[in-house]
C-alpha cells in the first residue's frame, strides 16, 4: 500500500471508531431498565424485553468492534499492519478497506 493510500485509510478507521462510538451511546440508551411501573402492559413489556436483549447482543458486537478498530489505527504506521497473522501474507486490499479491523486475510478468516 503506499503513503497516500495508508493514510486515506487511517481517516476512514477514525470515521468507523467515531460512528462505532455513537452507535455505542445510542444502543446502551436504549438498554436502559426497563421499569415494572411503566405503563405498557404485559405484552409489550415482554416484546421490549426481547428487544433489550437483541440490542443488548448487537451492543457487544459493537463494542469488540470499536476496540478492534482502535488496535488497528494504533497499529496502521507499524511495519506488520495489513499482514495476516495466520499466513503472513498481505491482506487483500480491499479486505483492508472493509474491514481494517480484521487481521486475517480473506483465505484464514473463511476457515
Ligand atoms: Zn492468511
Amino acid at each position: 500500500m503506499t503513503r497516500e493510500e495508508l493514510q486515506a485509510l487511517k481517516s476512514k478507521i477514525k470515521a468507523m471508531i467515531t460512528k462505532s462510538e455513537s452507535d455505542i451511546k445510542d444502543m446502551e440508551a436504549m438498554t436502559q431498565p426497563i421499569s415494572p411501573e411503566n405503563a405498557i402492559g404485559r405484552i409489550s413489556r415482554m416484546d421490549a424485553i426481547n428487544n433489550k436483549s437483541v440490542i443488548e447482543a448487537a451492543l457487544r458486537n459493537k463494542k469488540r468492534k470499536l476496540y478492534k478498530l482502535k488496535i488497528a489505527l494504533a497499529n496502521v504506521d507499524e511495519e506488520g499492519f495489513g499482514i495476516c497473522s495466520n499466513c503472513k501474507k498481505p491482506i487483500q486490499q480491499g479486505r483492508l478497506i472493509l474491514m481494517p479491523e480484521s487481521n486475517h486475510c480473506i483465505r484464514c478468516a473463511g476457515r
